[in-house]
């Protein structure tokens, strides 16, 4: 069956309703244990469904956002959302109460629980109208960016449009499209200022409500965080400011140099190459087919997963009209089918999408077998460690889709996931002094902004005086609208550099670790995982120092002179 013949229908809310408050009761009365197993296997296959016809419909009308049908049925799932989640929630209630919860969790392993156990803890008829407020404020800080018209160029841009500008060779156009794009948030600095002091507070107030000192714990519980915490994640910042930002300055300097700059300025810096950016030597059906050939010699998993995604017609990768923006992988339970959506537009980027996507695609793919739904993905930054990790296991294939421009793509590729980290780890200090500090004024906060800035990014210097205010933020989404879920991408992207380094050392054990990774889902939390798969925890000290040290060399293996 091809993806266009999957079925989607509304699914029916009462009837629904009707088998939830049924397998509720159950669990709450029986003590059978043989009993429960059923009644948790059909309760199962009604959230699966529910979750195939939700995502069935995202998918639709996010590929045509002006079908009629679609539309009307994603209204009936914004609508209905949170009806549904309360009854995950009575569930989840009545599963940790159950008669024989340790004999489940024996079955099912513990995970599941503690999961179902963050959830009851972050929620509470008390504070519905505070997740409601919250909701709306975060819409309203999407509709003030994606509000802006800025012109440029000699046409009218929003800011993903302005993103080219940025990495132009012309230092003279770099620096006025930031200076235009600042201008943009210069004018509206009142307004993102309210928007955050308000998300601020109401998060807060949340947290409080429910008995927590501040947001924080109440944070990162939310985001399912069952064995770390804020002071484990403070130590890891620590190391990445000692150990990995030296790394990113002589990144920077090897820059300078390449470059012909003396001094780097903040629009030089997403600038690689003299030339410019590298970019694929085709088309989509091209690099689909360059694709398939690389995953078909990577392993026999990743060749039956890749055959599987080409021959459902389970990959919406052209950009065209009427279509949603960026891009995503999503898991359709029912057909056992991973799902990717991008918009190529011809730059490097459409390769990232065969191999960031793809290794999301193919972990869910690996645990697709799992009888619990909430073990088909893990938390969200063991998510990334699969897609990060892949785009390193596609190094030595980068030539199918680069051709002799697989060298500078590889260096830039190496260069930026290590550059990222200081940044990632910056958005994270920053938001956690926020909320332990909720009563700081919007400008204490942009104070706070530039003074770790100065911190983890010694090398961003501003010409712009808005930007030396503090600002740069403004325009980082997810300090709005998932606090605290930022440092997620950091910590996979140090576990994806382990896998890096083992693949150059010994890439048949680094593909068994890592295939093994793929196929524990979601079964287990972030540290378990990583001690599953082998890792160093990031968490403990001297992990950052190694892998710093070892990235150094690598980086230093280059030719600076072929990186023109
Ligand atoms: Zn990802």
């Amino acid at each position: 069956m091809k993806f266009s013949e999957y079925k989607y229908e509304r699914p029916n809310l009462e009837e629904i309703t009707a088998k939830f408050q049924e397998a509720i009761e159950v669990l709450k009365t029986s003590d059978d244990f043989s009993k429960q197993v059923e009644v948790i296997n059909e309760i199962n296959k009604v959230r699966n469904y529910y979750a195939t016809m939700s995502t069935l419909c995202h998918i639709r009308i996010t590929t045509n956002t002006t079908d009629e049908f679609y539309e009307k049925e994603q209204e009936f799932f914004d609508e209905n959302s949170p009806i549904y989640a309360n009854l995950e929630f009575e569930l989840a209630k009545a599963l940790l109460n159950s008669k024989v919860k340790d004999k489940l969790e024996e079955k099912y392993g513990k995970q599941w629980f503690r999961l179902m156990e963050a959830s009851q803890k972050v929620f509470s008829k008390e504070i519905i109208e505070d997740l409601q407020e919250e909701n709306k404020l975060i819409s309203e800080y999407r509709k003030l960016t994606a509000s802006a018209k800025i012109e440029f160029d000699g046409k009218i841009n929003n800011l993903s449009q302005m993103g080219p500008y940025l990495v132009n060779p012309d230092r003279e156009v770099r620096k006025n499209a930031e200076a235009k794009i600042m201008e943009f948030f210069a004018e509206n600095e009142a307004k993102f200022d309210e928007i955050y002091d308000k998300l601020v507070k109401v998060r807060t107030q949340m947290a409080r409500k429910l008995g927590y000192k501040d947001y924080v714990e109440f944070g990162y519980l939310r985001l399912g965080r069952t064995d770390y915490d804020s002071k484990m994640v403070a130590n890891y910042r620590k190391q990445v400011l000692e150990d990995l930002v030296p790394v990113v300055i002589k990144i920077m300097e090897d820059k300078a140099k390449r470059l012909g700059i003396d001094e780097l300025r903040s629009y030089d810096l997403n600038l690689d190459f003299k030339s410019g950016d590298p970019k694929p030597i085709g088309d989509r059906p091209f690099l689909v087919s360059q694709a398939q050939k690389m995953y078909a010699s990577l392993s026999k998993e990743t060749k039956e997963f890749f055959d599987f995604m080409v021959e459902h017609e389970l990959l919406e990768l052209d950009a065209k009209q009427g279509k949603a923006g960026g891009g995503y992988c999503t898991y359709i339970p029912d057909y056992k089918s991973p799902f990717i959506f991008a918009n190529f537009n011809g730059t490097s980027g459409d390769v990232d999408v065969l191999t960031h996507e793809a290794g999301h695609a193919f972990q869910v793919f690996s645990s697709r077998n799992y009888e619990i739904p909430d073990y088909y993905f893990p938390t969200l930054e063991a998510c990334e460690i699969h897609s990060m990790s892949m785009e390193f296991f596609a190094y030595p294939y980068l030539e199918l889709f680069f051709g002799e421009d697989a060298y500078r793509y590889r260096y830039k590729h190496l260069a930026g996931t290590i550059s990222f980290i200081p940044y990632g780890v910056l958005v994270d200090h920053f938001q956690t002094e926020v909320y332990e500090n909720p009563d700081m004024t919007p400008d204490e906060r942009k104070a706070t902004w530039r003074k770790l800035e100065k911190m983890y990014q010694p090398y961003k210097v501003y010409d712009n005086a808005f930007l030396e205010k503090g600002t740069y933020w403004f325009r980082q989404s997810h300090i709005f609208s998932n606090a605290f879920y930022y440092i997620d991408y950091t910590l996979a992207q140090v576990c994806a550099h382990q896998y890096f380094i083992k693949n150059n050392v010994d890439a048949m054990s680094a593909w068994e670790s890592y295939y093994n990774l793929c196929k524990q889902g979601g079964s287990k939390s972030f540290l378990e995982l990583i001690k599953v798969a082998g890792l160093d925890n990031p968490f403990v000290d001297g992990t950052i120092k190694k892998i710093s040290k070892q990235l150094l060399d690598y980086l230093n293996s280059f030719d600076q002179t072929k990186l023109i």
